[in-house]
């Protein structure tokens, strides 16, 4: 299964062209590209005399378990800082927070360091450090949960206390509650005349977030991201907190660290955020990461520093790579350049077989023949644009597009490139196409969409965009466009 036919015709070493006659004389009109089934393998291999073993996806190697490290049963392991991821819902102020914190905190020790955004940063409070996840939306983080790999210990859920719970709050809840990781409410905005802190801790204990100066079990911690109030007093419960968690890890394991933030640069090709779970990771270790390996060439921190090795809980950029990792991958150190490179291969294979095992058929058109039959009563959309004034003249001809059988619901629009969260948003919702006018998705975007089966649709030309919704709403679309 899962092999075409000019693959076949690759692996024994024969022309396509014979493949393709053989199938025909058996009956089989089959063009390179059509997968083969057990049965025709079977029989090829018995036409061309040539040994096949059909190998199980499930039977792929999986390095991450291969090479699972128990760190809680190390008896090497020392101390760790934490991880903290912050979400809330829009508008809370979560990026305010975050550019606080690193203000705050990163001019005490870096005089004059100009930070770089990377995806995370670690700073210093009495001498303890502490990582921040520094992801818009919450992509790598819901990246990593699905991967089972969250490098997540302390969630720190923002609420402006001049508006309350809001429904992304709910979400937020619920995340942390499955995650199992400990939460501290920050009660942001404090510096309004509006705040109320007291309202904020009635919604929140009405959700199972009690507040601890209530009876509780949660630390609600009043701060104001403009004015940098409460900053200090929540780095000090972060690591109250973290004091509990017991994190601990061994510096002298093999390294092994989860990418956060993932891009092909320009002269330095593709980079990746890590932040390093075990061991310690260094310049010239070699490191597989999903199906891209490579030799640590290079390690830049957030202030833009190269350095030369990066101990648990620390982040920086890695640069050395040979292909971009997707984010929320686990990146391993190897005892070789050959073993990386093995295991590289063999995650390929795994992915080409996860991949085939998904539907080829396009999922745009499976909507458009479930539109024809009436089976789809709406079509959702998510909508990317370059600038402001397209996306609202967008929003309004395709809000006039809708039928009479079928209505469009923009459930997510926005200005600026295809993020991973597009992605995730597409590939969570049902019957949800991803359009993008002037934009285009990155390399690990493109990379996320191929793995979730998500069709991007990209346009430079409005009225192309708008008529091809308009096929697929009379249930018409060529299948190929
Ligand atoms: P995010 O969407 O959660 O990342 O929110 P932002 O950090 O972008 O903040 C949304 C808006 O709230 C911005 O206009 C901020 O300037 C403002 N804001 C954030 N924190 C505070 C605060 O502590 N006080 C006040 N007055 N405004 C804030």
């Amino acid at each position: 299964e899962d092999i075409r036919v000019y693959e076949f015709a690759e692996a024994i070493k024969r022309p396509m062209s014979e493949v393709i006659k053989v199938l025909f004389d058996l009956g089989l009109m089959m063009t390179k590209n059509d997968f083969l089934g057990n049965d025709e393998i079977e029989i090829l291999s018995e036409e061309f005399d040539v040994e096949v073993t059909i190998v199980d996806p499930k039977d792929a190697f999986n390095y991450e378990e291969d090479l699972a490290q128990d760190i809680e049963k190390d008896p090497d392991a020392t101390k760790r800082p934490p991880v903290i991821t912050i979400m809330g819902h829009v508008d809370h102020g979560k990026t305010s927070l975050l550019d606080a914190i690193r203000k705050a905190k990163v001019s005490e020790g870096e005089a004059g360091g100009i930070t770089q955004h990377i995806g995370a940063y670690t700073v210093q409070q009495n001498g303890e450090a502490i990582t921040f996840l520094d992801t818009p939306g919450h992509a790598a983080f819901s990246h990593m949960r699905q991967r089972g790999t969250d490098v997540t210990d302390i969630i720190v859920i923002v609420v402006a206390a001049d508006d309350g719970v809001k429904p992304q709050t709910l979400e937020v809840i619920k995340i942390a509650k499955e995650s199992g990781a400990p939460v501290i409410v920050a009660l942001n905005k404090m510096d309004k005349e509006t705040a109320q802190p007291d309202m904020v801790k009635g919604q929140m204990a009405e959700h199972g977030i009690s507040p601890v100066d209530w009876g509780g079990d949660v630390e609600f911690i009043p701060v104001s991201a403009k004015s940098g109030m409460g900053i200090d007093d929540l780095l000090e419960n972060i690591l109250i907190t973290a004091e509990v968690l017991e994190l601990r890890a061994n510096e002298n394991a093999m390294a092994k660290a989860t990418v956060v933030e993932s891009s092909l640069e320009k002269g330095r090709g593709p980079v990746a955020t890590v932040i390093v779970q075990n061991g310690t990771l260094k310049v010239g270790d070699y490191v597989v990461c999903g199906s891209s390996y490579g030799r640590i060439k290079a390690l830049i921190d957030e202030n833009n520093k190269q350095i030369k090795s990066l101990l648990p809980s620390y982040t920086a950029v890695v640069v050395g790579l040979n292909e971009v990792p997707a984010s929320g991958e686990v990146m391993m150190a190897m005892e070789s350049d050959k073993e990386a490179k093995e295991y590289a291969q063999k995650r390929h294979e795994y992915d080409r077989h996860i991949e085939l095992s998904h539907s080829t058929k396009s999922t745009l058109e499976d909507m458009t023949s479930m539109i024809a039959e009436g089976k789809l009563k709406s079509l959702k959309v998510v909508l990317k644009t370059d600038v402001h004034g397209t996306l609202e003249a967008l929003k309004e001809s395709l809000s006039e597009l809708r039928n009479d059988e079928v209505k469009i619901n923009i459930i997510s629009s926005g200005v600026g490139g295809i993020t991973e969260n597009d992605v995730e948003l597409v590939s969570n919702s049902e019957n949800c196409v991803l359009l993008g006018f002037n934009v285009r998705p990155t390399g690990s975007v493109k990379a996320l969409a191929k793995q979730k089966n998500v069709d991007i649709r990209t346009y430079s030309i409005i009225y192309k965009l708008l008529d091809d919704i308009t096929m697929m709403l009379t249930g018409m679309m060529a299948p190929k466009f």
